[in-house]
């Protein structure tokens, strides 16, 4: 089992670079984001909840998206051949959370890979994404407000991984060949 936290703002690549490292991996793909928008698009009770944090840029509280990851660990077998996790954890009681239901289940967060980019290129990717992406936080307003909670919530979290010296910090910007290359080379011998 090997499990990979990709780590970084809003924009940074996340879902690109864990698209890549699954064709790499053969890994199981958790995207909370992903998985919040699903239930949105079916008007679940859970979707009616999560949408009214997502479109104000804001954080599903961690009591309800710790539990929604654990079901989903629990309910998908093929988590057990090892994980990437894309968009979560976001704070620190989630990374703790995190730690903790690996470690029930015999293994641990064995990298996390932290794709650093500069805001100006966050805000521009997100904007152009947004034209197509039809997301309801993908315009200016939410982007300032999400990039504030990365800042504020999630960034913190990049000190918490170097202190468990798991953290390894790539150049997010250039082309996405590049970036998946020198990932390669960060997760090299993080295997055991
Ligand atoms: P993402 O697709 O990762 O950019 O996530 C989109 C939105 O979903 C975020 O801005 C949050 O509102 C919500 N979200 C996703 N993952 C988490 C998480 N781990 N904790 C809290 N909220 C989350």
């Amino acid at each position: 089992m090997y499990n990979l936290v990709v780590f970084g703002a809003p924009g940074s690549g996340k879902g690109t670079q864990s698209a890549r490292l699954i064709d790499e991996y053969g890994l199981y793909h958790i995207s909370t984001g992903e998985l919040l928008r699903d239930h949105i698009a079916r008007g679940t009770e859970l979707g009616k909840v999560a949408d009214t944090y997502i479109s104000k840029g804001n954080l599903i509280p961690d009591d309800l998206m710790i539990e929604i990851l654990e079901n989903t660990l629990n309910t998908n077998p093929d988590t057990a051949k090892g994980v990437i996790f894309d968009g979560f954890p976001r704070t620190i009681e989630q990374a703790e959370a995190l730690n903790k239901m690996l470690a029930k289940r015999g293994s641990k967060v064995h990298a996390v890979i932290g794709l650093e980019v500069a805001d100006a290129e966050l805000i521009d990717r997100l904007l152009k994404r947004g034209l197509e992406s039809g997301r309801s936080d993908d315009n200016i307003d939410t982007i300032n407000q999400r990039l504030q909670v990365y800042n504020k919530q999630t960034a913190p979290l990049r000190d918490y991984y170097i202190s468990e010296g798991k953290y390894h910090g790539v150049k997010g910007s250039g082309s996405i060949d590049d970036i998946f290359r020198a990932i390669k080379d960060e997760l090299h011998g993080t295997e055991e």
